[in-house]
């Protein structure tokens, strides 16, 4: 058990009965940590380029309000991929220009209503372009290129660049790009790219190879660009022998390539980044308990009520998270699959993980469940998602999120008359 699980023990039990469990618990101290990081950076590097840098906080993350409440404190703006990630943003107060709009096959109608919300919108295929040029013409828009190069990333769902992503436009079609831009009168003020999330101290340098592969792009076939958008990516820490990234390394490396092609490229003004996972992720917790022990063909299963509905990552994507088990009094040893209450084999939290034998009721915490944790959680089954809470440094808590209850799940569904419920 780490110092920062440790120091959760003291609550766990209280909030779980308090709150229901699951229950997604952050802790305040650490989520504010992430986001100075990311001003730190942003101001290392606006210092070193002499131009505008700005941090947009990816919101698919985590859209909690609390959330997006530390991140404007320090500074921070944000990006969106939905009109309900776009009225979150602006319910917490972003402006126009602090919101980035980076979309993927979106219909006329959302992009008529980002046109009208006056958000700066990032197109991400050519077939994209036509439809928004279509309904506005004259306007300014960034795009999304892909720049060729294999992307970084935890795993292959989460790779966007390269020949196997839908995402973005390849260096073979930027002609056909050009005329339908031309066709519309659009600007292309911007140009993003995303390489792929989750990239530590090893993949650095891939990273760099990336950002050096799009600016080159950029100088060979673009005029008069703004905007260089470099998406997020920026990794945490899942596993035990896994160092954090080392944002001074990426600093130094970002700025030499970066004061190069300021050098070379006059027209730029602007590098936005688009950090999502780094934020939020290592402030969060989903705490659950044990319900059921089994033993069966020389493997152990330790049931809990976290399932792959709550937390899809392990399922999706074969993610690991560390899991600590509060609550054990035995001293023997096993190797167990931890898993959900989710009528899937698939539903696996953790496998063969070397515990002490729980026992039934005690408490589970999964690690680093604040990123794409409680923004990707489903109904699966029709199990209720978690409620949300946040501590602070005092000890004070605040609810972010109610538990769901059956009531939200049934609202909107329509039984036969026949069936009276
Ligand atoms: N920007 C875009 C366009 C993304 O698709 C994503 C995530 O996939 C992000 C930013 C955030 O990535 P990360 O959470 O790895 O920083």
């Amino acid at each position: 058990m780490n110092n920062k699980t440790e120091r959760l023990k003291e609550y766990a039990k209280m909030l779980i009965n308090k709150y229901g469990s699951p229950l997604y618990v952050y802790d305040y101290e650490i989520l504010k940590k992430r986001c100075e990081d990311m001003s730190k950076l942003q101001k290392q590097l606006e210092n070193a380029l002499a131009k505008k840098v700005r941090m947009h906080y990816s919101t698919k993350a985590n859209s909690n309000p609390y959330i997006l409440e530390t991140v404007k404190e320090a500074g921070l703006y944000v990006d969106c991929m939905s009109p309900v990630e776009l009225m979150i943003n602006k319910k917490c107060g972003f402006k126009n220009q602090e919101i980035l709009y980076v979309c993927n096959n979106i219909t006329a109608e959302e992009m008529k209503l980002v046109y009208e919300s006056k958000i700066l919108i990032c197109l991400d295929s050519i077939s994209q372009v036509d439809t928004w040029g279509k309904q506005f013409p004259g306007t300014k828009i960034m795009v999304r290129i892909n720049p060729g190069v294999v992307g970084v990333g935890h795993s292959e769902k989460v790779i966007t660049s390269g020949k196997l992503t839908k995402f973005g436009i390849t260096e073979e079609n930027f002609e056909e790009l050009f005329e339908v831009a031309k066709k519309y009168n659009l600007t292309i003020i911007g140009i993003h790219q995303h390489l792929g999330s989750l990239f530590l101290n090893d993949k650095i340098d891939n990273y760099i190879m990336g950002v050096k592969a799009g600016l080159n792009l950029i100088k060979k076939h673009f005029k008069n660009i703004k905007i260089v958008d470099l998406g997020g990516g920026f990794g945490v820490p899942y596993k035990p022998e896994e160092k954090p990234l080392n944002l001074d390394i990426v600093s130094e490396k970002l700025i030499k390539v970066l004061k190069e092609f300021v050098n070379e490229y006059q027209s730029v003004e602007e590098f936005k980044f688009e950090p999502g996972r780094y934020i939020p992720c290592e402030a969060g917790y989903l705490i659950g308990q044990v319900t059921a022990i089994k033993h069966e063909n020389g493997q152990y299963y330790i049931g809990t009520d976290i399932g792959m509905n709550q937390l899809v990552r392990p399922s999706m994507y074969d993610a690991y998270h560390e899991i600590t088990i509060f609550g054990t009094k035995s001293e023997e040893k096993i190797q167990a699959n931890i898993v959900g209450n989710i009528c899937e084999s698939g539903d696996i939290l953790g496998k063969n993980r070397t515990i002490t034998l729980p026992n039934i009721g005690d408490l589970v915490v999964v690690s680093n469940a604040g990123a794409y944790g409680s923004s990707m959680a489903s109904n699966y089954t029709g199990r209720l998602r978690p409620g949300e809470v946040m501590i602070y440094k005092d000890g004070r808590i605040e609810k972010m999120k109610d538990r769901e209850t059956e009531t939200n799940i049934l609202q909107g569904l329509y039984f036969p008359k026949k069936y009276k419920i």
